[in-house]
């Protein structure tokens, strides 16, 4: 069976460049023009093999719905697309869960090139660090809201960042670096008491969301979604 590719990208006629241009490779491709999109069709279920997704979406962050998609337990790697002078974009790509990028413009070649070594690396076993489930809560990266049922809540884009980031790895310890990576992908100089303070915060919305689900403190280490 052909890999499936999913694209996000809003830019149709790119993204009609990338569908053919896949297909002739005899990829398989599932294409959508937004945040909410990706998320509706590249959900756990219906999981691509690769996920190519661009970061400046009319709806969201790309980085966002990567964290969005991640936290409702997606594994598939993801290829960023970035603006050619957004360099501060590619550093935070990694760090929001992705696994590649590639800068605009670029030659179709390229991307088949990371595809297929990104479909090589997910094909090998690979051991797990975390392997705790995915969280139950819903995050909506176009609003940075959070749900728990019929309940949800507005967080705030850092508390929303700091919140994928637990929730991708629901279960295991998020060491506070990479909690500050993940929350301030600008590379922001960030206090431990501003980390604690956002975290406690955070906690106190979940709690007033009536999840089960709560953010526990491990003293010197990070913090867990449990
Ligand atoms: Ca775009």
């Amino acid at each position: 069976m052909s890999p499936v590719i999913g694209i996000c990208e809003d830019d149709a006629a790119l993204r009609s460049i990338l569908v053919r241009g896949l297909e002739d490779e005899g990829f398989a491709v599932a294409a959508v023009g937004t945040g909410r999109e990706a998320l509706q069709r590249f959900g756990s279920d219906g999981a691509p093999d690769v996920i190519v997704l661009d970061i400046g979406l009319p709806d969201a962050d790309g980085r966002d719905v990567c964290q969005a998609l991640r936290a409702g337990g997606v594994t598939a790697p993801v290829v960023f697309l970035t603006a050619r002078d957004a360099v501060v974009d590619r550093v935070a790509g990694f760090r929001s869960g992705g696994d590649d990028y590639l800068t605009k413009p670029f030659a179709l070649v390229e991307l088949i090139v990371r595809l297929e070594a990104l479909l090589r690396r997910a094909a090998a076993p690979e051991p797990r660090t975390a392997v705790g489930p995915s969280s139950s809560l819903v995050l909506d990266p176009a609003t940075h809201t959070v749900s728990s049922g019929t309940q949800h809540v507005l967080l705030t884009p850092t508390e929303f960042r700091l919140l994928g980031a637990l929730a991708r790895d629901a279960g295991a310890v998020v060491r506070r670096r990479t909690l500050v990576q993940a929350g301030w992908p600008d590379g922001a100089t960030v206090h431990d008491n501003t980390l604690d303070s956002y975290l406690a915060r955070l906690r106190r919305k979940l709690r007033g969301l009536g999840s089960s689900e709560t953010i526990v403190t491990v003293r010197g280490v990070g913090y867990s979604l449990q």
